[in-house]
């Protein structure tokens, strides 16, 4: 079969490659009808994951359809049209049972190694799923193969920062980032809010933020001026951080109001922050910080989206070929492609 291996820093190959097979009773062979490039993919492509083994099978993001089944499997079955969740979880261990499968004791993550156990992706005609009745999840059939994409991972990280912002119904929502996951958390906080400010410093992005209904404010300027200016001074109820890194969270706590919250959904990988303690004490400011839980969360975003609420597929910008994964993946980390949805 083929399958999109990661061979060295930016060294991505579509190779021909041994399809995989049932290892364990709670397995899944799922074929692979459509799978995109996200933002955590650049990680080891730019060679930022320690221990990443080289030859991985790339891909968190993935639909398809049930091939085969372990003998351990009993909800889903083959021929069962699926949404994967980006990360596998195990249901039973202590996080698993209090509903954190994010903080799940044995998670693996799609498409990666060296962080994670090594778990070969859905960027490949196709992919072993692990404990599939829990990993898999039925897509409605009113949810296209492309749509479904964005179940496994953005949106219902979105989703989740949104709620975790305890936005309310009117409330100024700030989204600082306006990459893929901002995106989607404008779409997804623009049902609430009363308005929605896009911050980033990429014109394309803001100009796609503009459409899908967001205020945008440019970064390149003073983005926490701007965005009291747009609140009368007193800064933004909810503050969503998409971008990751110090200066985003920086500015995040900056451009909350008094009581806000910042939800934090942008990867972070530094030690330490600057907190200023002070500003948080007197602002009464709340800071929660959220991986994304698909597995957690899919049910109501599949809601969002066989009822019509959201459309996430407005993002996407480059449908291409499974073998066209080495020029996306240029396009994709150029920022000329906002979302890129590959076919087998
Ligand atoms: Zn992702
Ligand atoms: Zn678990």
């Amino acid at each position: 079969m083929r399958a999109v291996r990661l061979q060295g820093i930016k060294d991505l190959r579509v190779e021909e490659v041994a399809a995989p097979t049932l290892q364990d009773p709670g397995d899944a062979l799922l074929d692979v009808t459509a799978t995109a490039i996200c933002g955590a993919d650049l990680l080891p492509y730019w060679g930022h994951v320690p221990g990443f083994e080289w030859g991985t099978i790339m891909g968190h993001e993935f639909v398809g359809v049930v091939k085969e089944v372990g003998p351990g499997v009993s909800r889903i079955k083959p021929g069962d049209r699926v949404v994967c969740s980006s990360t596998t979880s195990c249901g039973v261990c202590c996080s698993c049972r209090r509903g954190m499968a994010s903080q799940c004791e044995n998670l693996a993550l799609f498409g990666f190694s060296g962080a994670y156990p090594k778990l070969d992706g859905g960027q490949a005609e196709r992919v072993r799923i692990p404990n599939a009745d829990r990993v898999l999840w039925p897509l409605p059939v009113e949810v296209s193969d492309e749509a479904g994409i964005f179940v496994a991972d953005i949106l219902s990280t979105a989703f989740r920062g949104v709620e975790r912002a305890d936005v309310r119904l009117g409330d100024s929502v700030a989204v600082v980032g306006c990459g893929p996951v901002g995106l989607m958390t404008i779409l997804c906080a623009r049902r609430l809010a009363g308005q929605v400010i896009a911050v980033d410093t990429v014109p394309s992005r803001l100009e796609t933020a503009r459409s899908l209904g967001a205020i945008p404010v440019d970064a390149s300027g003073d983005a926490v001026a701007q965005v009291m200016a747009l609140t009368e001074g007193r800064g933004a109820a909810a503050v969503v951080e998409a971008a990751g890194g110090v200066a985003a969270l920086t500015s995040s706590l900056k451009m909350v109001r008094g009581r806000g919250t910042v939800s934090v959904i942008g990867a972070h990988f530094e030690p330490d922050f600057p907190l200023d303690a002070g500003l948080m004490f007197a602002n009464e400011i709340t800071l929660r910080v959220s991986i994304g839980s698909p597995t957690d969360d899919r049910e109501q975003v599949l809601d969002l989206l066989r009822g019509g609420v959201i459309d996430p597929t407005t993002i996407v910008t480059h449908r291409v070929s499974l073998d066209d994964a080495p020029e996306a993946y240029k396009l994709f980390e150029a920022r000329e492609a906002t979302k890129v949805v590959m076919t087998p």
